[in-house]
């Protein structure tokens, strides 16, 4: 199918309901493998951070990884999840060469967090997305193919494999079937996985980095007329890699989907492939049946048995959740949600707070990772965070504001200098000679010339015509290059011009 026999947007969702379901696999970060002690360490020459277990070599055994198990915890708590008393690995039969197994070791009809949620702000709105388990398995090794067109198997003239990543700790995060969400099913799905990453960052258990593969999302879609109770057939768009990749993932399926049923035709269940290029999906696996992975009870492992009181000792050291912290700083920042999803879109949170952290007022702390920092980071096409500016300096300049030897001028001035690498603020301001003209000497002088020179408009103001003092405080600015206090020259002209402010 091509993208121009897709149903418009509109078209699809006035005839149909979207039901979702998405399922994430998070590579924890823990040092060693789930079930072996070898390195998880990334950048590694192949197949040098494998022992006999994660090979599958013959008589090998597994230990499971306790820290591992500690964060499939604190993620299923951080999810609202009931924590499982007793629990068991399982074993997922098949056979691929990236897995020297022949099966995967993972968990089944007992995941180790079951039953929980995650609220997701969208457009100012609380959407729930029910949880229904977050389990405990291993990465594969990897494989690539090389001499075909596409990286992929098909037309390869060889594949390599590198068993490095095999055995590293996944937690694999599914969610009930999403209903609800109608057209903004697309912006939900983005939501719900941007808030997860941000929960599972926040829990230091792993840096959650799609483009890593760090976290990949499988996004279920079927579609079902309005009104109608029973759902559709799903499509299963494997591995999409981005948050932009599962809006659009989304977006793509129920056009298609439309497009199929409108024409009497009926929707397969299989598996697709997500195309970054132009956004489509295009046919994998046909998955009509649940697939025979004859799981059966890993025997080489012991159950998981989390006592209670870990549990509740885990519960009682999670951090601060990020929707939770969010609106605490929105609150306490004074932002409407609007500029609070600024901030978040411009990736500044974490460096307003440091900046606040650092003794800055936060609406200054605000004003210039938003204002002038922004600008700049936009201009040379880079994050924020990589601008090379750090908070305590952006604090620094604030604090040279507030006693008044910059003023706004100067203060962009040295940030400019500081980006520059002409060193921290204190070092700019003295080798540019920064400072505010504060002494009043000087300040007086520079005032009483722009009267003299300007005769007209002192008379003007002199006969109560307050406004045309603007022009006199410009030329006094011009005198002293910028570097005097504005307010503060207003107030000198008309204090010699005795008229009142
Ligand atoms: P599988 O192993 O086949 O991928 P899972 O149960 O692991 O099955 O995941 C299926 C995902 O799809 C879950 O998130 C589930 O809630 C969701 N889902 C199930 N049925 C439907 C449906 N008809 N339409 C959309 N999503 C569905
Ligand atoms: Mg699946
Ligand atoms: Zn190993």
């Amino acid at each position: 199918m091509t993208v121009t026999e897709l149903v418009s947007y509109e078209d699809a969702l006035a005839a149909y309901d979207p039901v979702m379901g998405l399922e994430v696999h998070v590579e924890l970060g823990t040092k060693t493998k789930m079930f072996c002690g070898c390195s998880t360490a990334l950048g590694a020459e192949p197949n040098t951070q494998t022992c006999p277990t994660c090979l599958g070599l013959p008589g090998s055994l597994p230990v499971v990884n306790a820290t591992g198990v500690e964060s499939a915890i604190k993620i299923g708590l951080a999810l609202n999840c009931e924590i499982a008393e007793w629990c068991r690995f399982a074993r997922k039969n098949y056979f691929y060469p990236d897995m020297p197994k022949n099966f995967q070791t993972s968990q089944y009809d007992e995941p180790i967090a079951f039953n929980g949620y995650l609220d997701v702000d969208v457009d100012g709105e609380v959407f729930r997305v029910e949880i229904e388990r977050a389990h405990m398995e291993e990465d594969t090794g990897k494989s690539t193919h090389v001499g075909g067109a596409t990286g992929r198997i098909h037309g390869a003239q060889h594949s390599l494999l590198d068993y490095n990543r095999a055995g590293i700790p996944l937690i694999e995060i599914v969610t009930k079937p999403i209903v609800g969400a109608g057209a903004k099913a697309p912006e939900v799905a983005k939501a719900y996985v941007t808030e997860l990453r941000e929960l599972i960052k926040s829990l230091g258990v792993s840096d959650a980095r799609m483009e890593m593969g760090q976290m990949r999302c499988d996004v279920n879609l079927s579609l079902r007329p309005q009104g109608a109770d029973k759902f559709g057939t799903r499509s299963e768009t494997k591995n999409v890699n981005s948050l932009r990749s599962v809006e659009r993932a989304v977006r793509f399926e129920i056009q298609r989907h439309a497009a199929v049923l409108g024409d009497g035709g009926t929707i397969i269940q299989e598996t697709r492939h997500f195309h970054e290029e132009d956004g489509s999906t295009t046919s994998g696996r046909v998955k009509e049946e649940a697939e025979d992975y004859r799981y059966f009870p890993e025997p080489d492992l012991v159950p998981v048995a989390p006592a209670r009181t870990w549990v509740e000792e885990l519960r009682g050291g999670l951090p601060e959740l990020p929707r939770v912290r969010r609106n605490r700083l929105r609150e306490e920042w004074g932002l409407s949600r609007h500029e609070m999803q600024s901030v978040l879109n411009a990736g500044a949170i974490e460096l307003i707070t440091a900046t606040i952290d650092e003794g800055a007022p936060a609406d200054q702390a605000r004003k210039w990772w938003m204002g002038e920092l922004a600008r700049r980071a936009n201009e040379d096409g880079v994050e924020l965070t990589a601008l090379p500016i750090t908070p305590a300096q952006v604090a620094r300049v604030c604090a040279l504001v507030k006693e008044g030897s910059l003023n706004d001028k100067l203060a962009r001035q040295t940030i400019e200098g500081v980006l520059a690498g002409e060193g921290g603020p204190d070092e700019v301001v003295a080798a540019r000679g920064l400072k505010v003209v504060s002494d009043e000497g000087a300040l007086g002088t520079a005032v009483d010339e722009a009267i003299a020179a300007n005769a007209a408009i002192a008379d003007k103001i002199r006969g109560g015509k307050v406004a045309a003092a603007g022009a006199l405080v410009g030329a006094v600015m011009k005198a002293t290059r910028g570097q005097a206090d504005a307010a503060r020259v207003r107030e000198l002209i008309l204090e010699k011009l005795g008229v009142e402010g």
